[in-house]
């Protein structure tokens, strides 16, 4: 992984820390063009009450509202976990090109499974099951204990 690319997951986790401390579900991205440049970031704000304010979600629908379909697909999403089903949908509708991770569904899962979490209402899928032409590419191991850490201090201290 280029220094770049971590440089943007690293922005990923530094959002999900802020919405732990605002506290909420400590979930992170950024949407980066084809140029490089961060166009727009985000963390969860399903501590309003409403569960489907994902990053990833609000990414693809900024994207679908101030990008070109071109400028869409050349993009790529940096997050600190896996997007959802929701959001792997959202992604692949309005044409967003590759994905980048730090953790997979497959960790969450595992990590809110010992933090004895009950499960989503929704399944938890890999993204290439949701939308198989993504490119996607995670998880991230050197940053991957940072998100773990996260979830942890989430679901132990609030
Ligand atoms: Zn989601």
């Amino acid at each position: 992984m280029e220094n770049s690319e971590l440089q943007y997951l690293r922005r990923c986790v530094e959002l999900a820390t802020e919405a732990l401390a605002v506290g909420d579900e400590p979930f992170g991205s950024v949407l980066v063009s084809a140029e490089g440049e961060i166009v727009a970031e985000d963390h969860n704000h399903v501590a309003s009450g409403d569960n489907t304010r994902h990053p990833e979600f609000e990414l693809a629908r900024w994207a679908a509202a101030n990008m070109t379909p071109e400028a869409r697909a050349a993009a790529t999403v940096y997050t600190s976990g896996e997007h959802c089903p929701m959001c792997a949908a959202a992604h692949a509708w309005v044409g967003l090109g590759r994905i980048v991770y730090v953790s997979s569904s497959e960790q969450l899962t595992a990590w809110l499974s010992e933090l004895e979490v009950p499960p989503p209402p929704v399944n938890t899928l890999p993204i290439s099951s949701v939308a198989p032409s993504v490119v996607v590419e995670g998880p991230v191991p050197e940053l991957a204990e940072q998100v773990h850490e996260l979830h942890r201090r989430f679901y132990t201290e609030t």
